[in-house]
C-alpha cells in the first residue's frame, strides 16, 4: 500500500508473520531487523543475530522483543525507550520517528489548536521525519495512536474529532 508520503518506507506490503510470546501466550508481529535493532540496546545485539525477532503486543506483558530460537525473551527495560502501549510506559511515546510524546500532542492541540500529525511535529522540529519501518518499535506507522491521542484531547476540550487517516500521514 503506498501512502502517499514522499520517500516514504514504511512497507505494508509484507505478510504479518506470528508467533505466541513465551511470556503471556498473546500473538506477536515479526519485527524487522532494523526496527529491532533500533529500539534494542546494543551490547544486546548479539543475541538477536540471525535470528526472526517478535514484539509481544500485550499491554500487561513485561515481555517486549522474543524469538523461538533459544528461547530468547527481552524485557521492558532491555529497550532503549519505553514501548508506548505497554501499562506504566513513561514517556508515552506518540512518534518515535520524531521523539514526540503523547504528552507534547495533548499540549499541541490543547494549546495551539493543532490536529494533524504534520503540524504537530513541526510545532517542535523543523522538520519531520518518517522512517517507521525503521524507527517505531513495532516497525509500523504511529499514526493510528498518533491520531487517537488527537481525538482523546478533543473530546476533552468538547471539540469536534478527526478522522483517522488511513495508512500513514506523513
Ligand atoms: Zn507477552
Amino acid at each position: 500500500m503506498d501512502c502517499g508520503c514522499t520517500n516514504c518506507t514504511c512497507d505494508d506490503n509484507e505478510e504479518k508473520i506470528t508467533i505466541s510470546c513465551p511470556e503471556c501466550g498473546t500473538k506477536g508481529n515479526k519485527i524487522p531487523e532494523k526496527a529491532v535493532k533500533a529500539n534494542l540496546k546494543k551490547e544486546l545485539f548479539k543475541d538477536i543475530e540471525g535470528k526472526d525477532i517478535y514484539l509481544c503486543p500485550d499491554e500487561n506483558c513485561s515481555t517486549s522483543y522474543y524469538s523461538v530460537e533459544d528461547s530468547l525473551k527481552f524485557n521492558l527495560s532491555d529497550l532503549k525507550k519505553p514501548l508506548w502501549y505497554k501499562k506504566g510506559a513513561d514517556p508515552v511515546i506518540a512518534c518515535y520517528c520524531n521523539n514526540i510524546t503523547e504528552e507534547q500532542v495533548v499540549n499541541a492541540v490543547k494549546k495551539h489548536d493543532l490536529i494533524t500529525w504534520q503540524d504537530i511535529v513541526l510545532h517542535y522540529h523543523e522538520k519531520t521525519l518518517c522512517i517507521c519501518r525503521k524507527l517505531n518499535p513495532s516497525g509500523e506507522c504511529c499514526t493510528e495512536f498518533f491520531y487517537s491521542v488527537i481525538n482523546k484531547t478533543l473530546k476533552s476540550l468538547g471539540k469536534e474529532t478527526v478522522t483517522i487517516p488511513g495508512g500513514c500521514t506523513c
